[in-house]
């Protein structure tokens, strides 16, 4: 059984059906991408694995447990923001505790984790900055860095890179993959975008109208394509 799971998993806004059904299986430390155009749903579903919206029909279940109830501080999820979420008045290290500041833990504790973090991105030297000062690959690692203080059961990335550029953009999925897998925590990772798909998933799902087309490894997808939807889009430049 997968550590995380959704089972006839529904979203429609108002009269509009955004999700009509979904079914997935996660197994712990996998790194799985959520791939297909623009408007297809991957948004909304990471949003309701995170709990930012309720499901309309359906459940997901985190280690067995219906998680329903569960407010998104409550999942043991972290999303990783674009990097232009960071609080532009806070320095990095304030910027990294924020979250485990909220949750009440312990100064000193805190200290030693936003270390380990900062040692793990390369940030050591830019603890004392405040994001304005820092290059857009140390804004992305600062915003990951929050992530993973709070030792999450899974990361979640919306497109964290499509405000980077290109040559960033290629360095940030080596260390984003590298980070994954050290850390060995469970990553969902949605982008439109098809090489980043191919070259960071260990499982790709792809996504057309709200409805998975296909779920394979990169190589399952460029050999046995499921449909001509997958094949082109695979195939397709972006
Ligand atoms: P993607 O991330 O794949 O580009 P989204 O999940 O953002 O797609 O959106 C899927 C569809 O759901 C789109 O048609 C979008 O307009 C619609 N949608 C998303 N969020 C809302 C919302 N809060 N209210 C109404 N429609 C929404
Ligand atoms: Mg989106």
């Amino acid at each position: 059984m997968g550590a995380i799971q959704l089972k006839g998993v529904k979203k429609s806004f108002g009269a509009v059906d955004v999700i009509p059904g979904v079914d997935l299986s996660i197994n712990d430390g996998e790194f799985v991408v959520f791939v297909g155009p623009s408007g297809c749903g991957k948004s909304t579903l990471l949003r309701l694995i995170a709990g930012l919206e309720d499901v309309s029909g359906g459940a997901i279940l985190i280690d067995g447990q219906d998680v329903a109830p569960l407010p998104p501080a409550k999942r043991g999820l972290s999303m990783v923001f674009q990097s232009y979420a960071l609080y532009p008045h806070m320095s990095v290290r304030n910027n990294i505790a924020f979250g485990l500041k909220m949750a009440g833990m312990p100064k000193a504790e805190i200290d030693k984790k936003v270390d380990a973090a900062a040692a793990i991105l390369n940030l050591t030297p830019y603890l004392d900055r405040k994001p304005g000062a820092l290059s857009g690959g140390q804004r992305q690692r600062v915003a990951i860095g929050r992530a993973i203080v709070r030792q999450p059961k899974a990361f979640l990335f919306d497109e964290p890179l499509s405000n980077l550029d290109a040559a960033l953009r290629v360095q940030m999925r080596q260390e984003i993959t590298r980070l994954q897998r050290q850390l060995a925590t469970t990553a969902i990772y949605v982008t439109h975008d098809q090489v980043e798909a191919m070259t960071m998933a260990d499982k790709i799902v792809v996504l057309n109208a709200g409805r998975v087309e296909q779920t394979g490894s990169p190589l399952d997808l460029y050999d046995h394509p499921a449909n001509l939807f997958v094949a082109g889009f695979i195939a397709s430049p972006k």
